[in-house]
Order: structure tokens, then sequence, then C-alpha cells
């Protein structure tokens, strides 16, 4: 069952508390305040779904709790209707442009308070949901690459005030293109499910990020672990991954689907770019595949890493394998490539 949405109400008078708690309780979850600093302290510890503020009251008034909470990115998006008895225009419009979607004049109807908050609740339903949509990958469920990277500048950002450590692991299935070839692409949807399932139940701890970077491509971020931590978290990714058992005619004599790894692993500082721990993360991948695939190669980079163009390498690399000959480079990075066996 859907949870119940949660009310703030906040009026420095009890009555209107009470009339507009009667006219909500049987629908929704209620806390109250009754005073402005008491709505802010409130609203930062329960995160509300919507707020009913009263414009008039001592100390803070409505006004600038509307501003101070649409100043935090948390709930800056919390919908916010004021109440209150002035009932004139300007008061209406100064709330509105300060980022109220709506206005309730006292005295308080209850039936009209209940029909503009069940508008306005389901509109926050539809907005929330869009938005985890929008950084939702559809087939795997996992976070899609724009919340990775989202994630990834907070984190960086985060513990670079700590000058905490960061690991960013990227993985792809071996031979995938020859996987779809084999099997069809429903096959091969199926076979990115499975991968991704596998890469959840190793990567477990809430403060982890697991997502599809794009195609057979998968990432994670790990924070606040040692090197040699997350290389252990890589290995039992390989591990899971092997444990599916999914059936693969490899061109390299294998049977079955795996995955080679990459993790990079950094203190996090201030100037680091986040996009260092994915382009380092995806050279180590790459080394994986040159060196055979079904393994885990790990580094430890500092601030002083110089990033290079190693992606197009990793392409090229990939490109001319899955083709399974044809034109390729004659090798990368001082590594051969070969048309029939590196992929
Ligand atoms: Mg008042």
């Amino acid at each position: 069952m859907k949870q119940r949405a949660l009310i703030l109400i906040v009026d420095d008078e009890v009555a209107n508390i009470e009339i507009l708690n009667a006219a909500l309780e049987d629908e929704y979850e209620i806390c109250f305040a009754t005073s402005g600093e008491e709505a802010i302290e409130i609203a930062h510890k329960v995160l509300p779904d919507l707020i009913l503020l009263d414009v008039l009251m001592p100390g803070i008034d409505g006004y600038e709790v509307c501003r101070r909470l649409k100043e935090n990115a948390l709930l800056a998006d919390v919908p916010i209707i004021f109440t209150t008895g002035l009932g004139d225009q300007e008061a209406e419009v100064r709330g509105l442009s300060l980022g109220a979607i709506d206005y309730i004049t006292k005295p308080i109807s209850p039936g009209i308070v209940r029909v503009r908050v069940r508008n306005h609740i389901e509109l926050k339903h539809m907005r929330d949901q869009l938005a985890e949509l929008a950084v939702t990958d559809a087939l795997t469920g996992l976070s899609n690459r724009r919340r990775l990277e989202q994630t990834l500048k907070q984190e960086t950002a985060r513990l670079a005030r700590t000058g905490d450590r960061l690991s960013v692991i990227m993985l792809d299935i071996d031979f995938f293109k020859q996987f779809n070839d084999t099997y069809g692409h429903i096959a091969g949807d199926r076979c990115i499910a499975m991968v991704a399932a596998a890469l959840n139940r190793a990567v477990r701890r809430a403060a982890d990020l697991t997502a599809r970077y794009g195609g057979e491509e998968f990432a994670c971020i790990l924070p606040g672990l040692e090197h040699e931590e997350a290389m252990a978290v890589a290995q039992s990714i390989r591990d899971h991954v092997h444990s599916l058992g999914i059936p693969h005619m490899r061109p390299d004599a294998g049977a079955y689907v795996t995955v080679s790894v990459g993790v990079a692993t950094a203190r996090c500082l201030p100037g680091m770019t986040s996009e260092l721990w994915i382009n380092v993360a995806d050279q180590q991948l790459y080394l994986a595949k040159a060196a055979g695939r079904d393994q885990v190669i790990g580094t430890i980079f500092g601030a002083d890493y110089q990033d290079g163009d190693h992606r197009l390498h990793t392409e090229s690399c990939d490109r001319s394998a899955e083709t399974g000959g044809g034109e390729h480079p004659p090798g990368v990075n001082g590594i051969p490539v070969n048309s029939g066996g590196v992929s």
C-alpha cells in the first residue's frame, strides 16, 4: 500500500492548526509547528510532502520561512500553500512570487483545503515519479548515467571536505556483441538485466550507487572504502556474474558470460573533477579487456594524474575485436590488438 503523504501545518494560532488538522487527518500524516523557526527545523527533520504555511506569525513570518526553504536543495521542491487572513492581492502575489504554489484565505473552508491539498499532493507525486524515471534505467532499474554523473559530482565535492577516499568501478560484459548475434537482442536484454541484478547483490551498502552506464557497461560509486576493499567488491561482482552461469558460445572458447572490471581509487581533494574517476576506472577496464577479460584490474591515482585520451582507444579496441576482424588499429597503448582473440 502506498505510504500516506506527510503534511506540515504551520500556524501560530493553535485553533487554526486544529481546523486544518481536522480537515486533513483522515487522508494524511500530519505534523505541525507554531512558529517560523520551528517550521524550518521540523521541515529539515521530516521532509514533508507539502507545507501549509501561515503568513502572519511573530518572529520569522511565512514569507521568510518560504524564502529559506526554497534556498535549501532538499526542501526547495516541497510545495508550499500559504494560509492567511490577509486576503489582499498584493500579499498573494508576494507569496506566489516567493515560490508558493497556492494560497488559501481564512476563515478556512475544510472542503476547499481538502481539494487543493489533494490536487497538489497528486501533482507532487507525478513530479517525483518523473524525476525518478529521468534518472533510472528502464531495463535494469539501476540508476542511469545521468544520476551516476550527478552523484559522482556530489560525492567528490562532499568527500573533498574531509579528504576521504572514493572508488569508482567500471565494468562491461565480455563479448556482448557476439552474445547478441548468437542469441538475439531479447536474450541480450535479459543478460544485461541479470548482470545488473548480480551487480546489486555484490554492491550492498546504502551509500553505494550502481548504474547502467550505457549498453552493456555498468558503473559503481563506492565512497569511503580503501582500495583493497573496493577491489574485493569488484571481485565479488565478477564472482556473482560467474555464478549466474549464463551460457555463451564465445570466440575465446569460454562457455559463460563474464565481465571485465576496472577499479579506480583516490583520496578526494579540492580541484579533482569527478570525470577523473570515470576515466581512470575506464582505463583499468580497458587493461582488463586487453589482458584477456574476465578479470579485475585496479589502481590508486592521485591529484597529479594526467588525463589521457584512452577512451577512444578502448572503444576502438572493442570495436575491432567484436567485429571479429577487418580494420583495427595495429596497437593500442603498446598493447597489440588482434582480431580474433582479445575482446
Ligand atoms: Mg498567524
